[in-house]
């Protein structure tokens, strides 16, 4: 997932600062079926219970994830490569026989990259494993040469002086702090999201950072930088944390330090790619639906296993497990594989631009976007009437080893932009502790997806996705739901 702009980085700083104020679940484990009958029905509940085990038998959707990074690979929002997934998406849901399957456009601007560089010239010579910043743009041919300035963080870039850092390349080494639900993010991401133009603005040359991830292999985190037509930005790239470290104590000598960054990279002004959507009629009210998401667009390094094949994976199963009832969902249950949401949430914005006028009939969305993890708790953001269902379905949760963990939530990136219409959101939250090691690298492949993980995820959809859809009551939305998580 990518949580680079303005938006989405709130949507982080909010989410996390509340995920420490679990709920005490001493009452909600008191309770049992019998009080979940008074919500939902004898046989609502025994097909959610059968789903779950169902799940368990099942193989998370591995399948899925491990065909798309098989025949596709990285697809960059934008590539051609993008375009080749869209076409396999909406084949490969079609196949397996989903009532309804079709593509909605989303429009956005994109990047691709050639080549980069970053070398430490002087006083020793050292090549750094790097990669440029989505949206940076190319140097001028040869690459430039400048003295190395290095700072602390975001903030210590937006308090110095610009005699300081004219004509210098600006290196901010801000750490990542490894968290189980990703809270070092937010923090740490917007030195690569916004410090390049702060950079320009003060007449630096060249921007570097310390990747924004945990990992101490060497390999680069790539990801997004705020883009915005006319606003000047200079050429961008993070280094791996071991090459990080070397930067830091080479400056340590005390001596001037000078690097050598090229980029060449292109800009792509406009393209089209599309959401792909599968359906299961609702049978009793097939215009209302249960949104449940991932994206298909990842980075153009690696393979997008974690980030977010697995997202693909899951909620592809969540919605077989449930097609193979012998009973359709009271409510339609949608499967949105969203488009480009690595370079910008386009395909959360199209969806939510869509849907603007009918957030009353989408009873919820969530989105898989953190790894694959095993989830550990449910939060939901919905009306008071609905928090008695929420907890219902934690209670069915509970079995695969998932807490309820308090009200406040945002639905996962892509659902973000209809949040600020005020739509219901759960998150499903994973443990995404190792998630950072692998985010937006040449590592994010296959085998570090644990399948059994995977396995546990799309249970959890399939009974989330299942009981929001045979819920009693809609779980709201509109302007009470506006900035509540
Ligand atoms: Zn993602």
């Amino acid at each position: 997932m990518i949580m680079n702009k303005p938006l989405s980085l709130l949507a982080v700083i909010t989410g996390l600062c509340i995920a420490f104020l679990h709920h005490p679940l001493g009452a909600q484990t008191a309770m049992d079926a019998d009080s979940n009958q008074a919500i939902f029905s004898e046989q609502d509940l025994a097909i959610a219970r059968s789903l779950r085990a169902q799940g368990l038998e099942g193989n998370g959707g591995f399948d899925v994830v491990e065909e798309l990074t098989t025949l596709i690979g990285p697809r960059l929002a934008g590539s051609p490569a993008d375009a080749q997934a869209v076409e396999w998406a909406k084949a490969y849901l079609e196949k397996e026989g989903f009532d309804r399957v079709w593509l909605e456009p989303a429009t956005f601007p994109t990047w691709h990259r050639n080549m980069e560089k970053a070398t430490i010239v002087s006083p020793v010579e050292r090549e750094m494993v790097t990669l440029a910043l989505g949206f940076s743009p190319a140097t001028p041919e040869g690459g430039v040469r400048a003295e190395v300035v290095m700072l602390d963080d975001y903030e210590a870039l937006e308090a110095v002086d610009a005699s300081q850092v004219e004509g210098k390349i600006i290196f901010v080494r801000n750490r990542m702090e490894r968290a189980r639900d990703g809270a070092g993010y937010g923090p740490a991401v917007r030195a690569r999201s916004l410090g390049a133009r702060i950079a320009a603005e003060k007449g630096a040359v060249a921007y570097v950072i310390r990747s924004i991830g945990t990992s101490t292999n060497r390999f680069a985190h790539t990801g997004s930088q705020r883009f915005d037509v006319g606003v000047r930005s200079l050429p961008a790239v993070a280094i791996s944390n071991p090459d990080a470290d070397q930067l830091e104590r080479v400056m340590g000598l005390g001596e001037p330090v000078a690097m050598h960054i090229e980029v060449d990279a292109e800009f792509v002004e406009s393209y089209t790619s599309h959401n792909v959507i599968a359906e299961i009629t609702g049978a009793k009210y097939p215009d209302q639906v249960v949104a449940i998401g991932a994206h298909l667009d990842s980075w153009d390094v690696g393979t997008g296993a974690l980030d977010d094949g697995a997202g693909i994976g899951i909620v592809t199963e969540a919605g077989r497990l449930i097609k193979s009832l012998d009973q359709r969902p009271d409510r339609s249950i949608h499967i949105i594989f969203f488009a480009a949401e690595e370079i910008g949430l386009w395909g959360g914005r199209a969806w939510a631009e869509k849907n603007k006028d009918n957030f009353h009939a989408i009873q919820v969305g969530a989105e898989s976007d953190f790894g694959a993890g095993p989830i550990y708790e449910i939060r939901a953001k919905v009306s008071d009437e609905a928090k008695p269902v929420i907890r219902a379905i934690a209670e069915e949760l509970a079995p695969l080893g998932i807490e309820f963990g308090g009200w406040g939530a945002w639905g996962g990136p892509d659902f973000r932009p209809a949040g600020a219409y005020g739509m219901a959101a759960i998150d499903l939250r994973q443990d995404g502790a190792n998630y950072f090691d692998y985010h937006h690298t040449e590592n994010d492949t296959l085998d570090k997806i644990n399948p059994e993980n995977m396995v546990q995820n799309a249970s959890a959809y399939a009974v989330l996705a299942w009981l929001s859809a045979q819920s009693p009551v809609g779980f709201g939305s509109g302007p009470d739901l506006i900035g509540s998580n």
